[in-house]
């Protein structure tokens, strides 16, 4: 169950990942109440009509849209909204954060797909789609300012991590951050420039782009983004680690952290599975 409103007795929580305890997730067999308690479904997201506020490509198959809810909606960077139109829902991840007063999202064109394609060869600004959410466990949650973070992910999986260390650093987090981007080529890395200033202005956070092919590298990693994590930081003992993108990579990666050292109750995952065929 989760609450709305009240304090839930910490036994009722006891070993949940503290995002979870942070949205007021609780085992309602184990919760004796000691003062009065508002309860909700646990699926109780909400649904609302937003507005497309910009559309703006920051690689070649990748487009960032922005949308405005009707209503504020309250979220954490890095969960997820799921959008409807046409009878079609699919999800995707927060890069923004609530001050923002938007949704950013990065969309990646799927070929033939239905959502990515409405959105970069027909959405126009001013158009109009249905969001559903928050919903996920993939974001910082203050209280350990000093354990080092990894977040790593290929593609759009940049978008999470891409919110959550934004709101990491606005958080104080004083620990080591390392973001880790993998693409296939330079082409597919974005938003390059903007993680090299937020590193220039944070020296706790360290910024590695990898890319698989060396010819056009430049100054990324090259190698998979595993080998090129493991070779830099090789025990990941008390570390915190956040992984999205590609279903597979997020659960090799979730293995190859975890063999690393890295408790799995501190590894936060969101794998950007394809919606079921209708
Ligand atoms: C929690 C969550 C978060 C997500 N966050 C993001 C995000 O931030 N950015 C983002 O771009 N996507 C994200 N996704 C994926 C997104 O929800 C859609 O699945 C994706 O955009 C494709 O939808 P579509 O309607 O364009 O394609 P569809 O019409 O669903 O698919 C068209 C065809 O492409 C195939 N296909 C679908 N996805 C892929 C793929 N990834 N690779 C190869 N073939 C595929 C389908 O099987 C189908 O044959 C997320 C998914 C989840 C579950």
């Amino acid at each position: 169950m989760r609450s709305a409103a009240g304090t839930v007795p910490p036994r009722a929580q006891a070993g949940m990942k503290d995002s979870w305890k942070t949205r007021g997730y609780f085992f309602s067999c184990v919760c004796v109440p000691e003062e009065n308690l508002e309860i909700d479904s646990a699926d109780a997201d909400i649904r609302m009509e937003a507005l497309i506020s910009s559309l703006e490509f920051l690689s070649g198959d990748v487009i960032r849209a922005c949308l405005t809810t009707r209503e504020p909606m309250d979220f954490r960077a890095g969960q997820y909204v799921t959008l409807i139109r046409n009878g079609v829902a699919r999800s995707y991840s927060i890069a923004s954060l609530p001050q923002a007063g938007e949704l950013e999202l990065h969309i990646r064109k799927i070929p033939g797909g239905q959502m990515s394609g409405w959105f970069h060869d027909a959405a126009q600004v001013g158009d109009t789609v249905s969001v559903v959410g928050p919903s996920g466990e993939c974001f910082y949650v203050s209280g350990r300012e000093d354990q080092p973070l990894i977040l790593a992910g290929t593609g759009t999986g940049l978008a999470p991590l891409y919110g959550i260390v934004r709101d990491a650093l606005q958080c104080r987090h004083r620990g080591p951050i390392h973001v880790f981007h993998g693409a296939l080529n330079r082409r597919g890395l974005y938003l390059v420039n903007e993680l090299r200033e937020l590193a220039r202005r944070h020296p706790q956070l360290q910024y590695t782009p990898a890319v698989l092919g060396g010819d056009e590298a430049g100054d990324a990693a090259v190698g998979p983004i595993d080998s090129v994590i493991l070779s830099r930081i090789p025990n990941l003992s008390g570390w915190r680690g956040f992984v999205c993108g590609d279903p597979g990579l997020v659960q090799m990666l979730k293995k190859k952290l975890f063999l690393a050292g890295m408790a799995s109750s501190d590894i936060y995952a969101d794998a950007f599975l394809p919606a079921a065929p209708s």
